[in-house]
């Protein structure tokens, strides 16, 4: 049966993977449906997560930045802020992207629906939209739903002082005294703003590091950073209450960081959850088409994204770690591609090498490929060079030399097999490496290339200089 419109492809979702698979979709010729319960495309990363993020993360930089050069000679005042005009500056960069969305979708005939899509069959999905509920039937669907803010049950989130990473990006104050509950990425990003803004920070997280996916080695220059600058950062240290007060949040604790004593009770103005995103798989009536569902929410899929119901596929967040908007495209173009290819994309699957992990901190934190961690779990017989950018003339005459490049190779192949950078633009240095891992890069292939000097990119450069014994000099 047809529904009120009928499209060979329907998208779930218009996040950085649901845009992605539309887009690719029509541009093979499909006719294509992008249902989004949001009035702006673009989802999580461009409207809450992503984006404005980055624009306030730069701000933090302009301002620390400012605090710091005094050691060059370089003296600024106390840098003003302007919160309004600061926020305003922020939507901008977010409208112009999520309009530049929209033409992107018209240009190519793609039909955007507005409002909440639930599957009522396995060829049909009912959009509860503005002027009451559409249905929409399909060949196929590509489901691109997201992931929300997790939360810790128990606490008293009807009080608007906790807030989760999209309450702390709408910037409506800056808080005094402020908990961050979760020391991963966005925890740690969203601290890295307020403490720059003026806040007194504190960091409360349940592991014995921060950023428990990446190797300790790559933390320690960040941990040594904030632990200046921050109030206070709790490890194996976990809350056990929020008492809500005129004066603020009253927060107990419980766990020994650093083997001291448990912390005492505090009272914070703010407390932001930052404890993990929740993938959107139970919300979409999923059990009408078949679609299993696993138990946190996930929707399980194979190689080409395809659910247990072939003709519907499953990407981005909804589909499994990690939860990284290049992983949601990279994810989008490809169901596209196999659904318009028919049976030419029969053998197309999903093959990436290593999908690199960035915490846009100060240091930023990159890694990809194997961990150090994971190698020594998995018994891989690895070999690792660390260049230290104390050596790094070019790092120096930024004032930043605490960072660090690590690659890990192949004992026998001298391969590439993963690689971490902590440091400043750490972000923009790891792809090169990415590269390397894609290409099946040796040791030598990085050192005979000659980078440009001087640059943080030569790190990666030194590195393969010493993993192969041939470096020269330093600086
Ligand atoms: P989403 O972006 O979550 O989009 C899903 C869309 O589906 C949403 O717009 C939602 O409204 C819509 N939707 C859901 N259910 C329905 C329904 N039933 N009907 C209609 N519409 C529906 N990743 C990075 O790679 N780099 C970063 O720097 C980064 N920073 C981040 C910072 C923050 C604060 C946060 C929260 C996340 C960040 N992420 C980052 C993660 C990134 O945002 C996600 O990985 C990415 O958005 C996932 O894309 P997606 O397409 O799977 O889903």
């Amino acid at each position: 049966p047809h529904g009120d419109i009928h499209a060979d492809v329907v998208v779930l979702g218009a996040g950085p993977g649901g845009y992605t698979a539309a887009f690719r979709a029509a541009d093979l010729g499909k006719k294509v449906v992008l249902i989004e319960r949001y009035a702006t495309l673009g989802g999580v990363c461009l409207n809450v997560g992503c984006i404005p993020s980055k624009a306030l993360l730069h701000v933090a930089k302009v301002i620390t930045e400012a605090e710091e050069t005094a050691r060059q000679g370089i003296v600024f005042d106390k840098p003003g802020i302007e919160i309004d005009k600061l926020r305003g500056w922020k939507e901008t960069i977010i409208g112009k992207l999520t309009k530049g969305l929209s033409g992107l979708a018209k240009q190519r005939k793609v039909q955007t629906v507005r409002g909440t899509g639930k599957f009522t069959s396995p060829h049909m999905i009912e959009v509860e939209t503005p002027d009451g509920p559409k249905t929409i039937s399909f060949d196929h669907c590509i489901i691109a739903a997201g992931s929300s803010a997790a939360r810790i049950a128990g606490f008293p989130y009807e009080d608007s002082r906790i807030f989760d990473s999209t309450g702390a990006l709408k910037l409506e104050d800056i808080p005094q005294r402020m908990l961050i509950i979760g020391g991963g990425i966005i925890g740690l990003e969203m601290a890295t703003v307020y403490d720059a803004l003026g806040s007194k920070v504190s960091v409360v997280e349940w592991m014995d590091q921060l950023i428990p996916g990446a190797d300790a080695d790559l933390i320690k220059p960040l941990h040594k950073r904030i632990q200046k600058r921050y109030e206070a950062i709790y490890l194996k240290t976990k809350v056990t209450a929020i008492e809500p007060r005129e004066d603020g949040l009253r927060v107990t604790f419980e766990g020994k960081s650093d083997g001291a004593s448990t912390p005492e009770p505090q009272v914070y103005d703010r407390i932001l959850m930052a404890v993990g995103r929740r993938p959107n798989g139970r919300d979409i009536g999923a059990e009408h088409a078949g679609v299993d569902v696993d138990e946190r929410g996930f929707i399980p899929v194979n190689k080409q994204l395809r659910t247990n119901v072939p003709h519907i596929f499953a990407i981005g967040d909804i589909a499994g770690e990690p939860m990284l908007a290049h992983k949601a495209t990279h994810e989008g173009k490809l169901t596209a591609e196999i659904i318009a290819g028919g049976d030419h994309a029969e053998k197309a699957a999903f093959d990436a090498r290593a999908i690199p992990s960035v915490a846009y901190t100060d240091p930023e934190i990159a890694w990809m490929g194997l961990t150090e961690t994971e190698a020594n779990k998995q018994g891989v017989e690895y070999e690792k060079a660390v260049f230290p950018w104390a050596a790094s003339g070019r790092a120096l005459a930024m004032a930043r030399e605490e960072g660090m490049t690590k690659l890990l190779l192949d004992k026998k192949t001298r391969r590439i097999l993963g690689a971490g950078i902590v440091g400043v633009n750490a972000g923009e240095l790891i792809s090169e490496t990415v590269l390397g891992l894609e290409m099946g890069a040796e040791m030598e292939d990085i050192g005979l290339t000659i980078h440009p000097h001087p640059t943080l990119s030569e790190t990666i450069f030194f590195a393969a200089e010493i993993a192969e014994g041939s470096i020269t000099d330093l600086y």
